[in-house]
């Protein structure tokens, strides 16, 4: 049974290699269409894009640097409901877990996707990846960015790097993907491997003809060192981020500029309420009572709840962080959202022993009653 095969790269490219091996999945009829983050614009952010047409794949360049929003829940969009046809969609490993948990919370579906994951080197920030791009195409300069071997290069420029929550992200493999494809370590100019992690994903990867190949050795040595590296970095994150917001004043300082634009939400993935209790008349306050809290002190910082507005998130969604950045990536005002939300979420997920995006069989920990859990917190015996 064939679970990891080769799939050759024309023009030393292997961003023309995954386009071929997209191409080939909609030309024998595997899936109707592809959902690909794609270049849309000569110099722009590519987007996520939903292809039908072998030819418009041209563009779709899912392995660039560049991280508009984490998909997942376009992802879960074009599977709420029935479609008639199989759509592959191309995600990171943070998507991907998303996705799952989306799933999970019956906002999604896996019954006509196919999940097709990559090794992910990580992204630069919306703000930076069109400084990184310059005047150039950027298609011609993802395989660059790349590395010869996937992973070998630096990813530093002169004043700025890949996210924050890309240095800090342990979790580069498209393990819960049907298919994933395999970068790091491998010779790119020449091949990568697209191994199955799924009945699906088998099933799929047999009917293409491609070469079989052992899950090359050098390809677990240079995964381990990347994890390695990004642990190293996360843990120094935590720790950091944890001195700076253990008491309410480095609480309140963390998040003095927020603005309560809502823009981190919005950003999340797995913010999962379909309607947000910030947004109803429980926060819409009347004047009177803004100035009683101004009296009460002599003086009220605006807007109001900004502290309310993230415990409330944290307290919801903290157990299903993926860790993508995304709330960092969107804040106006430069907030390390994700530095927090992962510290904390690190620590809630360790306390239920749950790993977002990890299991289908896995509910959520906020979703199930157990009378007999925390009794050191709920203080029963
Ligand atoms: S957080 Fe991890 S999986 Fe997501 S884009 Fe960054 S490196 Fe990739
Ligand atoms: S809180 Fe931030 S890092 Fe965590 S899943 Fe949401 S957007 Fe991603
Ligand atoms: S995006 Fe930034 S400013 Fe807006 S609510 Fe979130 S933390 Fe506050």
């Amino acid at each position: 049974m064939a679970t990891t095969a080769k799939v050759d790269v024309p023009g030393s490219d292997p961003v023309l290699g995954v386009q071929e091996f997209l191409k080939l999945l909609l030309r024998q009829g595997e899936i109707g269409g592809v959902f690909v983050q794609t270049h849309l614009n000569p110099h722009g952010m590519p987007m996520p894009t939903l292809i039908t047409d072998p030819e418009r794949l041209d563009r779709a360049d899912p392995l660039a640097p560049a991280f508009p929003m984490n998909a997942a829940r376009m992802a879960a969009r074009l599977t709420h409901g029935r479609s008639g046809d199989r759509v592959a969609a191309v995600l990171r490993p943070c998507e991907i877990r998303a996705f799952v948990e989306l799933v999970k919370l019956n906002q999604g579906s896996m019954d006509e996707i196919l999940l097709i994951g990559f090794d992910c080197l990580g992204a630069y920030s919306n703000r930076n990846y069109p400084r990184y791009i310059g005047g150039d195409d950027p298609m011609s300069l993802t395989s660059g960015f790349l590395g010869k071997t996937g992973g070998s290069e630096d990813t530093a420029q002169s004043d700025y790097d890949i996210a924050e929550a890309c240095q800090s992200c342990e979790n580069l493999e498209p393990l819960g993907a049907d298919i994933g494809i395999g970068l790091v370590g491998m010779d790119l100019g020449d091949h990568f491997v697209v191994t199955a992690h799924t009945p699906q994903g088998e099933a799929v990867l047999s009917r293409l003809g491609l070469a079989d190949v052992e899950d090359p050795s050098a390809r677990r040595a240079a995964m381990d060192a990347l994890v390695e590296k990004r642990t190293a970095y996360r843990n120094a994150m935590f720790e950091r981020t944890h001195e700076a917001t253990s008491t309410l004043a480095g609480l309140s300082e963390f998040f003095a500029r927020c603005v309560n634009c809502y823009n981190c939400r919005a950003a999340c993935p797995v913010c999962y309420c379909k309607e947000c209790v910030f947004l109803t008349d429980v926060f819409d306050h009347k004047p009177w009572q803004y100035l009683g809290w101004a009296r009460h002190k002599g003086m009220l910082k605006m807007p109001t709840d900004t502290l309310f507005f993230h415990l409330t998130r944290l307290a919801h969604m903290s157990t299903s962080c993926v860790g993508c950045g995304q709330c960092s990536n969107a804040c106006p005002n430069d907030i390390p959202v994700m530095e927090l939300f992962r510290t904390v979420g690190a620590r809630t997920q360790a306390g239920f022993d749950y790993v977002p995006g990890r299991s289908f069989d896995e509910p959520p920990p906020l979703s199930v009653f157990k009378a007999d859990e925390f009794p050191e917190v709920a203080g029963a015996d």
